[in-house]
């Protein structure tokens, strides 16, 4: 019998996660249906149970629902506790389970995909929202030698560091305290790039770098990646490899088998340029 799995949003009109699931599970010759629901603003905890009832196996969560999927669920895993957030739903019997693959999407999509290592690296990661707070276990696994979380409002990052104090240690800054600093890896986890706008960098904490990281994908040069380029870092990415590799834990999850990635990363790649 064919398993049902689905993603959930609010808008979903522009979700690539139907195809990427499709293509995970042709290639590994699982048996699955994957679509995409519009929740309700008002209603996502009735979408979910209504999609279990029918028979649904389980779901991938994205704006504006992370928060309040992690509230729903029964059985929170480690990572979706501590980012307070989850992109993934398991259903067994009346149990809801809960996690979150973007910090570990994204992490093997810099180690593994784009060889960069993060141990013992110096890593500056922009904004302190729901897809900073789902990295920083990840990232502090790696054992970088310094993770700083910059933000917009310096009291987000601070408590956001707080937070993960008992985990390693992760220093909060503002924009302006980073004049004078250099990392090898600098990501964007801010929203900015979605409105073309420019999280308040400074050129500076580009000098040493190897890698710049955009989490938002599909827009082609955004303002920070246009930044890190003509500071001259040798390597940008877009998120597409971070989408597809959450996509594949996920899909490990819930079917015990973990599809190959780097294919359908080159296919969904759109040149920087
Ligand atoms: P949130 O809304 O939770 O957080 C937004 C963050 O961006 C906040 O830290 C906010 O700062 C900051 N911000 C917004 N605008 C600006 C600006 N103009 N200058 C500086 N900082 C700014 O969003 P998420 O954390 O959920 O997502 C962040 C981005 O990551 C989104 O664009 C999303 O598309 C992308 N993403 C990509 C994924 C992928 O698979 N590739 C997965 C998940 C997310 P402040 O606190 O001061 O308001």
């Amino acid at each position: 019998m064919t398993d049902r799995y689905a993603v959930i949003g609010n808008p979903i009109g522009h979700t690539k996660s139907p195809m990427i699931h499709a293509s995970f599970a042709q290639a590994t010759g699982q048996d699955i249906d994957y679509s995409a629901i519009e929740g309700p603003l008002d209603g996502f905890a009735g979408a979910v149970h209504a999609f279990r009832d029918a028979g649904g196996r389980g779901m991938n969560v994205t704006a504006p629902f992370k928060l309040q999927a992690f509230e729903l669920a029964t059985d929170k895993l480690e990572r979706a506790r501590l980012a307070g957030a989850t992109n993934a739903l398991k259903f067994e019997g009346d149990r809801i389970h809960a996690d979150n693959f973007d910090g570990v999407g994204l992490v093997s999509d810099i180690t593994r995909n784009l060889g960069v290592a993060m141990k013992g690296a110096r890593v500056l990661l922009l904004g302190a929202g729901g897809a900073a707070r789902g990295a920083l276990l990840p990232f502090l696994a790696q054992q970088p030698a310094e993770l700083v979380v910059a933000n917009r409002t310096l009291a987000t990052a601070t408590a956001l560091a707080d937070s993960f104090a008992s985990h390693g240690r992760v220093i909060a800054s503002g924009y302006g305290d980073l004049a004078g600093q250099r990392f090898d890896i600098v990501i964007n986890a801010t929203s900015a790039s979605l409105k073309a706008e420019l999280p308040p960098v400074p050129a500076d904490v580009f000098k040493d770098s190897k890698l710049a990281y955009e989490l938002v994908y599909g827009k082609g040069l955004t303002p920070f990646l246009r930044l890190a380029r003509n500071a001259g870092v040798p390597q940008l990415a877009d998120g597409v490899g971070m989408l597809v590799e959450q996509a594949a834990e996920a899909f490990a999850w819930w079917r015990g088998v973990r599809p190959d990635t780097r294919a359908l990363i080159e296919r969904m790649t759109i040149p920087l340029a």
